[in-house]
């Protein structure tokens, strides 16, 4: 099996202002308990993100974005390009989150055309997949989330990241049981190489929902978790360093 180093990735979200830097100081200063297995990034919100520019690149802490435009530039008021977090230094850029989903209409089209500018610029998108509570209650989990990972990755894939996310489980303090996150990580891998083959062994597939450091452990070592897209806990410099910690 390919070795996969665990990738956890905060996703601040709409929280931050000029004073909560000091987090990703303090992320910096602690980076060095992290076990060399475990790489952090974090998704400062676009305001933030050339301050947190300023201190993660060249650091051990990669700079992700939250979202990017299908298009590399034009007349698109208040949106970024892939090539726009490039240029700031940007690793990582989150495509599809389920907020992104739900609050901006965006489709799996969408998605795909999001992560495929992603692949275009250089810079790794994480797609994000998820089922709601009632798709859940319904025993259709395994089939929304088939549906969106084949829709919602390109066919001419470059390097990416899954993370499911059940939209239930974000910001609400419920996590799936291991088992459940068991059976969908190994239904997205099983597709995964179904349609592209060994190409995506080394792809990533990471858990995200109400992950936080008593939990972060057992849930990392469920077979094919390899990180976790973590939210309301990343703001927190303390509980980001203790969840990558507990992956080792
Ligand atoms: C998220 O929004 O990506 C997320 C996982 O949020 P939380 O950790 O707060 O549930």
């Amino acid at each position: 099996m390919a070795e996969r180093k665990k990738l956890i990735a905060g996703n601040w979200k709409m929280n931050g202002l000029k004073a909560s830097v000091a987090e990703i100081d303090a992320v910096l200063a602690g980076a060095g308990t992290v076990p060399d297995a475990v790489e952090l990034a974090i998704c400062p919100p676009v305001t933030l993100a050339g301050l947190a520019a300023e201190r993660l690149c060249g650091s051990v802490v990669s700079l992700g974005g939250q979202d990017c435009h299908a298009q590399g530039s034009g007349a698109h008021t208040g949106d970024v390009s892939a090539e726009m977090w490039v240029d700031l230094g940007a690793r990582y850029v989150i495509v599809g989150h389920s907020e992104r989903r739900a609050g901006h209409c965006e489709t799996d089209a969408a998605v795909a055309a999001k992560a495929a500018a992603c692949f275009r610029a250089g810079v790794t998108p994480i797609i994000c997949v998820g089922e709601s509570l009632s798709e859940r209650d319904e025993g259709r989990t395994l089939a929304v989330v088939s549906a969106q990972l084949s829709a919602s990755v390109p066919a001419a894939a470059g390097r990416f990241v899954i993370a499911y996310e059940p939209v239930w489980a974000i910001g609400t303090g419920r996590t799936p049981t291991l088992a459940q996150v068991a059976e969908v990580h190994a239904a997205l891998r099983s597709g995964l190489a179904g349609r592209f083959g060994a190409a995506v062994e080394g792809v990533r597939l990471l858990y995200g929902g109400s992950v936080k450091p008593e939990n972060a452990g057992e849930l990392m070592r469920v077979r094919h978790v390899d990180g976790a897209l973590v939210g309301g806990a990343s703001l927190r410099s303390a509980d980001f360093l203790a969840i990558a910690a507990a992956c080792g």
